[in-house]
């Protein structure tokens, strides 16, 4: 059963966290979710997502809300994109995945850290639509523990040539360009010896061992590969050699950010659906949200949403003001992934039998909803985040 149309009966458009201008584009871009995406967003579920889909999106202005103008962008900032990965969200969670690791886990290293001839080259057509990106960083041994990378660059003359596996990779097998993470310099500490490549997949040594079969997120597709000396040009190379884990660094914040928006999106629909069953079903010739065991959880629902929003675009505001928002970044996908998962299973629960069948548009979101506690940093790995700025805060 798919969401139905984006109208939404809590609609949390309060002015005094959102700019008349946000309010208004997240309008548009519900009215081009219920067009586009919400009449097919069960069937997506079946996967892959069209390509054409993607360059919809594009062509709409939703991969390069955050980028500069100059690339293609609207740059309005992550306030914005934290609006569209809620809203493509809100109808298909893995749609927006492949979306965001396109346009943001790709599309930040390279706008940020790119040259203007990079950008023009390999970020435009990004945010067009027309091309697809993908971040590579996790490999078959190393997942929490970044810095442990085994993926490694060697140079021979201007040329860099690459050699390694990456694991989990969210449009590996449909990406024409990925921003891979290797090791350059072995005798350094790898914070200092990491370098970012923009490796473009049709080039000889690239291949894909295998599609990953997922629990959830079935509409996007999520890749084994191996690259056995890949050839990268100097021109590829993003930023300077052994900037490669501040690159990393600074992209986390901001795909934590956003995927923060992305998990308020999962919660949505169960949320909507429970509350309208718990005032429908009746037992004991009650309407069931007369037992506390149902109303409480709505009440947990509703609060979850609300404040999962405000830690979101607090991070968001912050990241666009340029401060250092690591904490709060780290607190807004914490908070909100778990609420997600709560939310998504406790509208199951109320739902019943019902919630455990396809009939009602609940357990979709449950699968994809769960990955969010591990990818882009497991709620473990947050905690401990979280935990060090503070004692930092305290200068303890
Ligand atoms: C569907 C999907 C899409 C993904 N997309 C991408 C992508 O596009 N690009 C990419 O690079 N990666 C991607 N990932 C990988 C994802 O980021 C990793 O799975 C994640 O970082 C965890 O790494 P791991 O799976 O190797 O688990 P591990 O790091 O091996 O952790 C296993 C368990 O140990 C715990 N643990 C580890 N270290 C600590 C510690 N210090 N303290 C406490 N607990 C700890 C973890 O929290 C976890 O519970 C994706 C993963 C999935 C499943």
């Amino acid at each position: 059963m798919n969401p139905g149309p984006g109208r939404f009966i809590m609609d949390y458009l309060s002015k005094t966290f959102w700019t008349e201008d946000e309010i208004k584009f997240r309008e548009e871009v519900r009215s081009f979710c219920d067009k586009e995406i919400t009449p097919i967003a069960d069937k997506l579920d079946k996967g892959p997502y069209p390509r054409d889909l993607i360059r919809k999106i594009g062509k709409a202005g939703y991969m390069g809300v955050h980028h500069e103008k100059a690339a293609g962008g609207s740059a309005r900032g992550l306030s914005y994109e934290i609006i569209v990965a809620e809203e493509i969200s809100r109808c298909n969670g893995g749609l927006d995945m492949a979306r965001m690791a396109s346009a943001t886990l790709y599309g930040m290293p390279v706008g940020k850290f790119g040259t203007p001839e990079q950008k023009k080259k390999y970020l435009t057509p990004i945010i067009r639509g027309d091309k697809v990106g993908a971040i590579g960083i996790t490999e078959p041994d190393v997942g929490s523990d970044t810095a442990g990378m085994k993926t490694h660059a060697v140079q021979d003359g201007d040329d860099w040539f690459v050699t390694g596996e990456k694991r989990f990779i969210t449009n590996g097998s449909q990406a024409d360009y990925i921003c891979c993470f290797a090791i350059t310099d072995p005798n350094v500490d790898p914070r200092n010896g990491m370098t970012a490549f923009i490796v473009d997949t049709k080039t000889s040594g690239f291949s894909v061992v295998k599609d990953h079969d997922l629990l959830g997120m079935k509409s996007s597709r999520v890749s084994w590969l191996k690259l056995d000396s890949v050839r990268i040009p100097p021109d590829m190379v993003l930023g300077s050699p052994g900037q490669g884990f501040k690159i990393l660094m600074d992209e986390l914040d901001s795909e934590r950010t956003a995927i923060a928006g992305e998990a308020i999106g999962y919660a949505r629909i169960p949320y909507e659906t429970a509350v309208k069953y718990a005032n429908e079903r009746q037992q004991f010739g009650k309407r069931i949200r007369e037992f506390e065991g149902v109303s409480f959880k709505i009440a947990d629902m509703a609060m979850k949403l609300e404040a999962g929003r405000a830690l979101t675009l607090n991070a968001a505001r912050m990241l666009d003001k340029g401060m250092k928002a690591t904490k709060q970044a780290s607190i807004a996908k914490l908070y909100t992934t778990e609420a997600a998962v709560q939310i998504t299973n406790d509208a199951l629960q109320i739902l019943g039998g019902s919630g455990y069948t396809t009939d009602y548009p609940v357990e979709r979101f449950l699968r994809d909803a769960r990955l969010m506690t591990i990818g882009g940093g497991t709620a473990e790995i947050l905690r401990f985040l979280i935990q060090r700025e503070v004692f930092k805060e305290f200068e303890l």
